[in-house]
């Protein structure tokens, strides 16, 4: 199951730089990770200031 990023996303981008496969990019209003590429390796979850990403359910 890919991670998600929550609406605590303020749109700094850092996740992004971090993500091995490039699953993170902007979405409409935030950042997005697309689930098809994400590998749950965990990278970005501790690059992001307000924890905004997390094990989707
Ligand atoms: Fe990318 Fe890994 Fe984060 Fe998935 S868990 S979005 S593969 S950095």
């Amino acid at each position: 199951m890919a991670r998600i990023i929550t609406d605590e996303c303020v749109s700094c981008g850092t996740c992004a730089g971090d993500c091995p496969v490039e699953a993170i990019s902007m979405g409409d209003s935030q950042y997005e990770i697309d689930p098809d590429k994400c590998i749950d390796c965990g990278a970005c979850e501790g690059s992001c200031p307000t924890g905004a990403i997390v094990e989707a359910e």
